[in-house]
């Protein structure tokens, strides 16, 4: 019988790393609270030798979760906190310092194994990064005494097919040396899954039974999570994973799948899976990376279902554990059940999210979060609201919106690149002229003009999409605006395209200056 499933979130160490943006201190706190809320039982939390930056975020969540713990939150008592470490002094001793507050702190040392890593990329002998291994976990352990835990990684361990004695044998004396998990990464996905963990069962059946066997899987072959599934099934307890299976390159493995596949399988495990849905949508935005529609579990299209005879037997199966055409019941993850999106007063967030990203307007949960009370109220006195009662709300709250400023009339004299604003003002109708190169700029210099000044952080427009048939056709613009550090969207929608940017910028100030 397998052990229970140990969850371990690379996402602020190996997919922060890959992020155009690396998250700073604060952000690093926030996703690491939502990983809490999911219920994972360790995270690796940074590279602290990489920079300052990242020594001080380590050494934040370490304080934050002992904190947590303080107060008599199980998770974060429980939570193991890893910080990562070249097989070197200084980077040991920075990982301890980094993390040895925290209830259950570990270091993680890695060095690379592989016979083209150790002969191009380290340039030593096999014998000589042995011993380095062995020196390094000794030095860890000597730090984290019985407080805590050291994790060993050969780096390229899905490249040691060549030498897998050597590695096999070099594990043994690294385990024997006090590493208590000792993690196998498929650092690049090059062959196929069975051969991994094939090696996998080797590493099991050789290292004591109180070693904790460990995988560490890359997708570039779009086949980590079955890796990682497989391997779990031969031994190895621990699943190094990401949040919307983020990393490097094509990423790394992702959790929710393995989840969700695990869960399948019948296994059990300390992981809130009604959490999924929400954290995928909070992950991709503060990743700034969309979620593809077709992605497994968490993609918008993912509980789809286009053809009549799937229609027909989702339809039939609904509510059932085991349904047609579907994997799981969605309510598991924290979706709608099925394709037919419909929203009741019980329904949440991530609802009015999907409705209407379904119907060509994606919201970002803030806003989401923002309409549901609205909705709820509408539901209990109307009962179960269609998608086009939905839309209509939508349209009254976020779009074209109305407040201190009201957008009349843009005239554009392009001889001396003037623009022409009629609009009215706390209730006041008023005229102004202003020079700018474009229409845009003029209705920001506007906003500063008249006191209520906005900047632009990215501008969008689009055609509003089949699916709504009233403004079908229509351009719709979708400007981000910022004031006073608050940053929200602001929505235009009309015939006439610069109408429908002028709107967005005017929804966009009232917004953001509501009624004094
Ligand atoms: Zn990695």
């Amino acid at each position: 019988m397998s052990a229970k499933p140990f969850f371990y979130d690379i996402t602020l160490r190996d997919a922060n790393q890959a992020l155009a943006t690396p998250w700073n201190k604060e952000e690093k706190e926030v996703v690491f609270k939502q990983l809490l809320k999911l219920g994972v039982q360790g995270v690796e939390v940074g590279f602290p030798i990489a920079s300052e930056m990242d020594f001080e975020s380590c050494q934040n969540l370490a304080k934050v979760t002992a904190k947590l713990a303080a107060q008599g939150d199980k998770t974060a008592a429980n939570v193991v906190i890893s910080a990562l470490a070249r097989a070197k002094t200084v980077d040991i001793q920075k990982a301890w310092d980094a993390v040895k507050e925290a209830p259950k702190p570990r270091i993680h040392v890695f060095l690379a194994m592989s016979p083209l890593s150790m002969e191009h990329v380290l340039q030593m002998k096999p014998m000589e990064v042995r011993k380095q291994a062995i020196e390094a976990v000794v030095f860890a352990k000597s730090l984290v005494g019985e407080k805590g835990d050291v994790e060993f990684s050969p780096e390229h361990f899905g490249d040691c097919r060549e030498n897998f004695d050597f590695v096999l044998e070099s594990l043994k004396q690294i385990a024997q040396a006090g590493a208590t998990t000792i993690n196998l990464p498929n650092t690049v996905e090059r062959y196929r899954p069975m051969l991994f963990v094939d090696m996998v069962r080797k590493v099991v059946e050789t290292l004591p039974k109180n070693t904790t066997v460990s995988v560490h899987c890359h997708n570039d072959l779009g086949m980590a999570t079955a890796t990682t599934v497989e391997s779990y099934f031969v031994g190895s307890a621990q699943m190094e994973c990401a949040l919307n299976g983020l990393g490097e390159r094509s990423g790394n493995t992702n959790m929710f799948e393995v989840a969700v596949a695990l869960h399948n399988c019948g296994v059990e495990m300390d992981m809130n899976l009604s959490e999924i849905y929400e954290t995928a949508l909070l992950t991709s935005k503060w990743a700034k990376v969309p979620i593809y529609s077709k992605a497994p579990l968490i993609g918008i299209e993912a509980i789809a279902h286009r053809s009549g005879i799937h229609q027909d037997g989702a339809s039939k199966t609904k509510n059932m554990k085991k349904g047609a055409y579907r994997p799981i019941d969605y309510s598991l993850i924290g979706r709608n059940e099925n394709d037919i999106l419909t929203f009741t007063s019980q329904s949440g967030k991530t609802a009015v999210y999907e409705i209407l990203s379904h119907n060509g307007y994606p919201v970002d949960l803030d806003e989401a979060a923002e309409l549901q009370p609205v909705l709820k109220e509408i539901s209990e006195r109307e009962g179960e609201l269609s998608d086009t009662r939905i839309l209509e709300v939508f349209r009254e709250k976020c779009c074209n919106l109305n407040g201190r400023v009201i957008f009349r009339t843009i005239d554009v004299i392009p001889e001396d690149n003037r623009f022409v604003f009629k609009f009215q003002k706390d209730g006041t109708a008023q005229e102004e002229s202003i020079s700018a190169e474009g229409p845009i700029e003029a209705a920001l210099l506007l906003s500063r003009k008249i006191g209520l000044p906005v900047e632009l952080n990215s501008y969008k427009q689009s055609v509003v999409s089949d699916a709504d048939k009233l403004w079908a056709g229509r351009a719709l613009s979708e400007i981000t605006l910022s004031a006073n550090e608050k940053t929200i969207i602001g929505r235009g929608v009309s015939s006439d395209t610069l109408v429908a940017n002028m709107r967005a910028i005017f929804g966009g100030i009232n917004k953001l200056y509501r009624q004094p």
